[in-house]
This record gives structure tokens, sequence and C-alpha cells, in this order.
């Protein structure tokens, strides 16, 4: 999913912060997430804004220098434990239908805007949620949703994030036009690391894997304001396939995974 050298080793720790949940940072994650405002460190909750931002900044915590999506304890956490572990869970990828031609009939700024309001809007239903986004990707979000950090019910949780997604109202930037966005949500196995941007600066964390592409496939099958549901988080979040609801896929290289759940 990214340029980035990727890190493997520690892990039976990121096993634990991913898949089960660290005891010393789901004890921190507890505590910050009742604290406003958002913007929060991704990993901890730390918040960054408002009363709490102020509270935590007496304690030494602020946003990172290099890494402002977390806090300088947890960015110097990343860096002196790189690696990752392989980890079942929910992921979701959303992105934009027919971007190469809308980024042909806007301008590059009201692309850019179009864009950073979707990220914004989608980020807040992710962040309710339980999700993690992982760095943005061009026009689209990947958002995990690791047992770790969302608990038990990560395939319900992914779910709900996909239909809250398309519930929103997004416009494409100085019209009414609606913004036509896919969304695919997928739950199995994915190697979760830590990633390093050239020139050694931290960049975050990222994920791999087969099942991987099989969500980006799904995302973009998805016509507009549409969501493809994998019947493998179907399952682990409400059972029985809605027969009604399912469609049938084409992917090359996939063989067994050929339906999805509709949500609209
Ligand atoms: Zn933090």
């Amino acid at each position: 999913m990214t340029d980035a050298d990727i890190e493997t080793g520690h892990e039976e720790l990121w096993k634990q912060v991913f898949g089960e949940g660290h005891p010393v940072l789901v004890k921190k994650q507890r505590r910050f997430i009742r604290w406003p405002n958002d913007p929060r460190c991704k990993l901890c909750y730390a918040p960054f804004a408002g009363f709490g931002g102020f509270m935590v900044r007496l304690t030494g915590l602020m946003p990172s220098d290099r890494n402002p999506h977390y806090c300088n304890k947890c960015d110097g956490f990343l860096q002196a434990f790189p690696g990752g572990a392989e980890v079942e869970m929910t992921v979701l990828i959303l992105d934009i239908r027919g971007s190469v031609d809308l980024s042909g009939r806007i301008s590059p700024k009201e692309y850019a805007k179009t864009v950073n309001k979707m990220r914004e809007i989608t980020s807040a239903v992710i962040a309710e949620n339980k999700g993690f986004i992982l760095e943005f990707q061009g026009d689209s979000v990947v958002a995990v949703f690791p047992p770790g950090f969302t608990g038990q019910d990560h395939a319900a949780k992914g779910i709900s994030a996909a239909r809250g997604i398309l519930k929103q109202s997004l416009k494409i930037e100085g019209s009414e036009e609606a913004l036509a966005i896919g969304v695919g949500v997928h739950t199995g196995p994915v190697y979760i690391c830590t990633v390093t941007a050239a020139g050694g600066n931290m960049q975050g964390v990222s994920i791999f894997g087969q099942d991987v592409n099989f969500v980006a496939r799904l995302a973009a099958h998805a016509k507009a304001r549409e969501a493809l549901i994998s019947p493998s988080t179907y399952y682990h979040a409400e059972g029985a396939l809605p027969e009604d609801d399912l469609v049938e896929i084409e992917m090359k290289g996939i063989e067994s995974a050929s339906r999805a759940v509709r949500l609209t």
C-alpha cells in the first residue's frame, strides 16, 4: 500500500497491540477518549486540542514534530519498536468513483478540497466506530478495525462504519453534485506493521497481504454510494448472508471470494 520500507520484528508486541490490546495502551486509550477534543493521537487517543489538549501538554504529551498524527510518546514507541504481526481484523477501503474523470472536470484546487472534505467527514465516522485510519492513499481512505483497538465485534463495527459513510452527504466542491464514493469491507488476516519513509522518518502503520488486495477490489467494484461487504465480514457480524442483497463479483486471481453483500 506504500512505497515506504516495511518493518518486521517485535512480532509478539504488535500481535498484542493490534490483536488483543496492549494493557498499558488500552488503559491510556480508555482514559484519553473521554477527554476533549479531536484531533487525537492515533495510537493512544491523547487529545491535541481544547481543554484535553491543554491538560495532556501539562504531562509532557504533545503532537510529535515528525509525525503529527501521533503524540511524541507514541511516535517514540513506533521508532523504538519497529515491526509488525499478522492479525485477523476488518479492513475498510473507500474511494471516489470516476476520479480521473472528476479531476479533469474541476480545477486541481477544487479536486483537492473535495478529497480533503471527503477524508474529514468519513474519518469522523470511522473514528466513531473505533477504526484506525492508515495513512491516506491518494483519493481513497484505508481504515482497519483491529480487535486490539476495536474489540471482538470489529466486523460489526466495520459494517456500521460503512453504513455511516453511505449516509453522509458528500459534495463535489463548488457544486451541489453528490460525490460518488464506493466502499469495500472485508475481514481476514493481514500483516500490519510500521513503515519507514525515505530518509528514515517514521511514517506510520500500514497493511499488506492478499486480503488487503481483496478489499481494495471490493471498493473498486462498488457502484456510487454503495458498499460491498465480504462474506467473511458478514458471517462474523451478522451470521447468514442475506440472499436478496448478494452480488456476484468477478475477480481475477481470487477464486474463492466472488460474492459480496451489497449495502446502499
Ligand atoms: Zn499517543
